[in-house]
């Protein structure tokens, strides 16, 4: 893709930005990632120094703060960034909740949450999953019971991403038994502070704690603090999946590639390999370039789409690099960078879960093909 020349420009303004503004220490950061979740002290200082500069929500629009950028300006934005090393912001916040706050939530959820989401105040963590509730998220059972202006919440929460950083969680929650399981769950924001509520580790297979299982002993949430209707938890829900699961794949996995490429040895075979995956990332590009725009039923396909292809690509891009680090050993010994032998086997260790959050690849496949096949 070529840029016009006011897209060039734009790059070269993006460009001159990142030089002045990522310190060496995010650089450092960023370039040492073993997840696409980067650390809090990363993330937020990030968000911090975007936010500054105006760019801290390039998605939003622009009376909350957005950029008001054209999608490509975006998308260039996004291949900076990843280019630079720059570290990822939390999806949670900005690309999950705060979409979901401006079509469901009221005037006075709206001024509260959205600006301590863009000035890294509020620390989002998901709480979808239950026990035994994953894939088949509609059984979910965290009970939510109403006392007064109080939903009074017991059960639990697992694989929370990074719910031992944050100080909100949106969750979603059972407030009745009647009819279908879908018909009776409610969407609700909570303060992580109230009393009741207890965050326990999960390790990692890589060995990082990144999870964890959250459980609620009469937890009190203000039903004030309940995005739509109660009982209609399930629409908001998979309103803010379709936000989950799109998005940019393409920008970061070129990023990860560029490195890859510099670090790997002069070998024709890895070298070919590396081609066919800049190929695979054009054609995810070029699908990410026509999803935008798409709305309703069209942009959760592409959803599931660009879900399946971006995570699976990302899957054989660290296979690639476990493999080059042990190719590369005597590079090190030239005095080559180290991050690549730092990271890859951890990245490729938390890679594995990528298939399997946001709704797993197998459940990606079936809806594609009532979708598509009906
Ligand atoms: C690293 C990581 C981070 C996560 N972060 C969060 C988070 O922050 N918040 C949150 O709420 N959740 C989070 N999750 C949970 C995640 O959404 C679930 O793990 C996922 O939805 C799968 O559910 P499950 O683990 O219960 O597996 P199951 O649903 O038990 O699935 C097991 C296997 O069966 C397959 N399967 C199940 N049903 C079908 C079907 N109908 N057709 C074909 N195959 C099927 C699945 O594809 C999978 O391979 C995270 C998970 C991981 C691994």
């Amino acid at each position: 893709m070529t840029d016009t020349a006011d897209l060039a420009a734009f790059r070269a303004e993006v460009r001159a930005f990142l030089a002045e503004s990522l310190t060496p220490e995010l650089a450092r950061a960023g370039r040492r990632a073993t997840s696409v979740f980067a650390h809090p002290d990363h993330s937020i200082a990030w968000q911090k120094i975007l936010t500054a500069k105006g760019w801290g929500a390039i998605d939003w629009p622009v009376e909350y703060g957005g950029t008001g950028w054209s999608p490509m300006q975006k998308y260039i934005f996004s291949a900076e960034c990843a280019r630079a090393g720059a570290p990822n912001l939390l999806p949670q916040g900005l690309k999950m909740v705060a979409p979901v706050l401006m079509h469901y939530g009221s005037d006075e959820q709206k001024a509260f949450f959205l600006p301590r989401i863009l000035s890294g105040e509020h620390y989002w963590c998901q709480g979808f999953s239950e026990p035994g509730s994953g894939s088949d998220l509609a059984s979910l059972k965290l009970k939510a019971e109403r006392d007064g202006d109080h939903y009074v919440l017991n059960g639990s929460k697992i694989w929370t991403t990074h719910a031992h950083f944050a100080n909100w969680m949106f969750a979603l929650v059972r407030t009745s038994n009647e009819g279908k399981p879908q018909a009776g769950i409610s969407f609700v924001l909570i303060d992580m502070a109230t009393p009741g509520l207890k965050v326990d580790p999960i390790i990692s297979l890589a060995g990082e704690h990144e999870l964890n299982q959250v459980f609620f002993d009469n937890v009190r949430v203000p039903v004030a603090n309940r995005l739509g209707e109660e009982n209609d938890g399930w629409s908001v829900a998979k309103y803010l999946l379709t936000f989950e699961r799109g998005g940019r794949y393409a920008p970061g996995l070129f990023g990860q590639l560029a490195k890859l490429a510099e670090e790997a040895p002069e070998d024709p075979v890895l070298r070919e390999r590396l081609r066919r995956e800049a190929v695979t990332l054009e054609a995810l590009e070029a699908l990410e370039l026509k999803s935008i725009g798409a709305s309703g039923a069209k942009a959760a396909l592409y959803a599931s789409v660009l879900k399946v292809q971006g995570t699976e690509a990302a899957q054989r891009i660290d296979t690639l690099a476990c493999e080059i680090a042990g190719l590369a050993g005597w590079a090190i010994a030239d005095g080559q960078s180290p991050d690549l032998l730092a990271t890859a086997l951890p990245r490729y260790l938390n890679g594995r879960a990528a298939t399997i959050y946001a709704g797993s690849n197998e459940i990606q496949r079936d809806l594609i093909s009532r979708a598509v096949l009906g």
